[in-house]
């Protein structure tokens, strides 16, 4: 199977039920498909051949969901690209696959056109956004009314379905090669585990060019349920469409999830059609969760686990373990237990599982594993080895199968020879009542190796002093694991395109070389 006979699938089952909402447009399922099978055709008379690249750089709309779709019908490889990286990165991004055409919006255009001039390639621009478009690049509304539907080119299986860069958190980013049975592997993964029920209204307000929301753009479609969009994350705007369209799913990064439960202007919405905020990516700290919790009585939470090169799922943490008992064993505290249909073992550096409880590296074997990094098989041949993707990421597993992560292997700080878990001290700083953000980092020291540094950004009205977020970690911590300092930040944290803390821009000053 393929992502497009899931959308001719959709068009079957839901022929008349909304696919998209977005801004004042509406569509059902027999619309989009339409929309998909003109916009491939649009792309075929442009040139694009089987294989091709097809890449894009817009903030979310229903147009990214149609091209998803779309790139594939013209027998194409879509690359999502990255809406917070520099013209450079995405130019890189650009070279490194050889794209032949690029999508961009109004806020992309200027990047886009740079990009193109700059590129040895031929690369041609497509012009998304809402308003009128540039004199030089043809709108996508008009390719759209002016070419015929085409045939599906069928794509599915083994067939290469896009390239997706990594994040670029721990180093330079790699473009990972999914296909189709990737995707769809990894849609029926978190529909067996009841991530996606009938019947949902979801809201993509992460952005569309990374899997974490990619997984229910995929997962939705297949079962033509609707997708509300909005163009980029906002606390308000994301209130207010929640409200108008009773939206019922949302998944959101944890910073999200702090600016949306910290805004002023909860109370003002009418927030009780959401039933469910999925939650990933990256870790949450508890005092988040709770204050999500306590803000947002009916919804329920869930986490997924995952990264780009497993499509991206690989755990899941349900409802029912973030309360009663379940909290009680400590079990919110994990990132649950691997989905069905997907193995994961903790395992040493060479890479033999270790005893329960151990911290390890996570490895992870499934149809959702990706074929490869592309242009880099040394970096492929050492991610997956026997069939198991090995991650990078730090964690532990009970007997019970909950997996616990505890940093990325990268992120880990030896202080004195003990291994200290930045995402615990984090969790500890996070309770202290006047810190809203903040992340912990290792910096070198001549005696210890490494020590223990934090960063925090308080509420808009707190003042907290170093001395006080120390001593507040030493009534819950090991004195080895609490911060010896503490800067404090009045502006956020550096992020990324997914809304992670950028650890390695904190650490940068304190190192010679990046990591
Ligand atoms: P790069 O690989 O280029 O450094 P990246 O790893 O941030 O970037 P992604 O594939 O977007 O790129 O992110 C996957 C990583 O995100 C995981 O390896 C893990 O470290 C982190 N992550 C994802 N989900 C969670 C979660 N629920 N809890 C903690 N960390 C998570
Ligand atoms: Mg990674």
């Amino acid at each position: 199977m393929g992502l497009t006979s899931g959308l001719r699938r959709a068009v079957v089952v839901a022929r008349d039920r909304t696919s998209t909402i977005c801004a004042d447009r509406r569509r059902s399922w027999g619309e989009t498909a339409e929309r998909v099978a003109r916009m491939a055709g649009a792309f075929r008379a442009l040139g694009i051949e089987d294989g091709d690249r097809i890449a894009v750089l817009t903030l979310n709309s229903d147009v990214y969901l149609e091209a998803y779709v779309a790139a594939p019908w013209a027998g194409a490889v879509i690359v999502p690209l990255n809406i917070r990286w520099s013209r450079q990165e995405n130019a890189d991004a650009v070279e490194d696959c050889g794209a032949s055409l690029l999508i961009v919006d109004d806020a992309f255009a200027e990047m886009g056109r740079s990009i193109a001039a700059a590129s040895g390639a031929q690369l041609a621009l497509i012009y998304a956004g809402s308003g009128a478009a540039p004199e030089d690049m043809p709108a996508m509304e008009d390719l759209i009314r002016n070419h015929e539907p085409v045939a599906d080119a069928d794509r599915g299986g083994d067939d290469l379905f896009g390239i997706f860069y990594t994040g670029g958190t721990t180093g330079r980013s790699k473009g990972v090669m999914l296909s189709h049975d990737n995707i769809i592997a990894n849609s029926l993964h978190a529909l067996a585990e009841g991530l996606f029920p009938n019947d949902t209204v979801y809201l993509h307000a992460a952005p569309m060019f990374h899997l974490a929301d990619g997984a229910a753009t995929f997962s939705l479609l297949l079962k033509g349920e609707t997708h509300v969009v909005v163009p980029s994350f906002t606390p308000e705007g994301v209130m207010k469409v929640i409200q108008d369209h009773r939206v019922t799913s949302v998944l959101l990064v944890p910073t999200m999830i702090q600016m949306l439960v910290d805004h002023p202007a909860i109370g003002n919405y009418d927030l009780s059609s959401l039933k469910r905020i999925i939650y990933g990516a990256a870790p949450i700290t508890e005092a988040v969760l709770d204050r999500a919790s306590a803000k947002l009585p009916g919804v329920e939470f869930m986490q997924a686990y995952g990264m780009t090169e497993l499509s991206p799922i690989a755990t899941l943490l349900h409802p029912q373990d973030h309360i009663g008992d379940a909290r009680a064993k400590g079990r919110h505290r994990s990132a649950g237990r691997p989905v069905i249909g997907c193995e994961v073992r903790i395992v040493d550096a060479d890479g033999r599982p270790v005893p329960e409880g151990t911290v390890g590296e996570v490895a992870v074997r499934g149809a959702n594993v990706m074929q490869g990094y592309w242009n880099r098989p040394e970096e492929t041949e050492k991610a997956i080895v026997d069939g198991w993707m090995h991650t990078g990421d730090g964690a532990r597993m009970d007997a019970d199968g909950y997996v616990y992560i505890v940093d990325r292997m990268k992120d880990m700080i030896i202080s004195g020879g003990e291994n200290v878990y930045s995402v615990e001290v984090e969790n500890i700083v996070a309770r202290h009542p006047a810190v809203a953000q903040c992340a912990v980092i290792g910096i070198p020291d001549a005696h210890w190796g490494e020590l223990v540094h934090a960063v925090v950004v308080p509420h808009a009205d707190a003042r907290p002093t170093a001395q006080e977020i120390i001593d507040f970690c030493k009534q819950y911590i090991a004195g080895y694991k609490c911060p010896r300092s503490v800067e404090i930040r009045d502006e956020p944290l550096p992020m990324s395109g997914a809304g992670k803390i950028m650890k390695r821009d904190l650490r940068q000053p304190y190192w010679n070389k990046t990591d």
